[in-house]
């Protein structure tokens, strides 16, 4: 696989860091657990989006774009990193953002990410939630095409084949670095919602063979549909790279039991895991995704499933500005001094 075949604009901050967890792996007693750091991609407060977009806005641009569109939840991550990267490139930038909490909050509907959509100069809509976003996007594309401009429509999350090739990059420079400490993984962890970061670790990681099985926490979607949109993407990324058939049914895995009452909707464990990523390692969850990947990952180390001698790496995909439109979901009161 040679990804320099496809046209990339070089943005992130890469590589990311990989850093071993000392207090919370001592806190958990279970394996070693390392984090890798891509929330600190380094595009207006990082994120996975921007490994995606390197890909995507290259494309746009490309095809002589002079604007992008793109959706995602009123507290999209994908949004403000879309926003921040068509605001580097001098590309116009609009929002669909989709109410998907229904929540009446304040400082969710204007303050985190969507605060930032708009800093970074993006224009935002508001569509109910349950809305076909996809269509949604193309009657916007073709009100701005009839004004005279050239929209460049990303999927939400960036998730086609094309946005998945960052993390197929991701895979190679996780394993690199593995391999640069003598650092033998048993297993990595991340959360999974639109399908692309794992779908592109999955291929990447197939590609070289590097047998280190990759679990992906759900945020949204029930398990079966999960693994078949992760797998369905992953055979697409595959094909794309000139390897199809790469990437199995079987290597394609999803446990959704954290994603509680629904996306975007705060969990007490993802809300501990979140209390505990910060005051033992100092490292920022949001609660839509990180939170109840760490949830997940944090579970499954209680239960015995990820064992001590084992050596697991959680992939942090950011969503810390999320925290600012999450305000309300804290309760410090009970909190002792010192
Ligand atoms: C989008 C997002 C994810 C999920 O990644 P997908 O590629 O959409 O599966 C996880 N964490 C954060 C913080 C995100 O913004």
């Amino acid at each position: 696989m040679h990804l320099a075949r496809f046209p990339r604009i070089f943005l992130a901050h890469l590589p990311t860091p990989l850093e071993r967890m000392d207090r919370l792996s001592a806190e958990l007693g279970g394996p070693e657990i390392w984090i890798k750091r891509d929330d600190c991609t380094g595009l207006s407060t990082g994120g996975n989006k921007t490994r995606k977009l390197e890909f995507l806005m290259a494309e746009a641009q490309a095809e002589g774009a002079d604007m992008v569109i793109t959706q995602g939840a009123t507290q999209s991550n994908h949004a403000r990193q879309t926003a921040a990267f068509a605001a580097r490139l001098g590309l116009g930038c609009h929002i669909l953002l989709e109410d998907r909490t229904g929540s009446n909050d304040a400082n969710y509907n204007t303050n985190g990410n969507v605060l930032l959509d708009h800093l970074h100069g993006a224009t935002t809509e508001k569509r109910p939630g349950g809305a076909d976003m996809n269509a949604e996007m193309e009657g916007v594309a073709d009100r701005f095409r009839k004004e005279g401009r050239k929209p460049y429509v990303i999927p939400g999350g960036g998730s086609n084949p094309i946005g998945a090739l960052g993390y197929v990059n991701a895979a190679f420079e996780l394993i690199g670095q593995a391999n640069d400490r003598g650092l033998a993984l048993d297993h990595i962890v991340t959360a999974t919602g639109s399908a692309g970061t794992q779908a592109g670790l999955a291929t990447g990681l197939k590609a070289i063979s590097a047998q280190v099985p990759l679990l992906g926490v759900g945020v949204r979607a029930p398990k079966d549909k999960q693994e078949e949109n992760v797998f369905n993407l992953a055979k697409a990324t595959a094909e794309k790279l000139g390897a199809p058939g790469v990437v199995e049914r079987g290597d394609v895995v999803a446990n959704c039991d954290y994603v509680g009452e629904g996306y975007g909707i705060p969990t007490d464990s993802g809300m501990e895991a979140i209390a505990m990523f910060a005051e033992l390692e100092g490292i920022l969850l949001d609660p839509v995704y990180s939170a109840k990947g760490a949830a997940g990952l944090i579970d499954l180390i209680r239960k015995g499933q990820f064992k001590k001698g084992e050596r697991i790496v959680f992939l942090h995909t950011g969503g810390a500005a999320a925290l600012f439109g999450y305000d309300g979901a804290f309760d410090f009161s009970a909190r002792r001094l010192g």
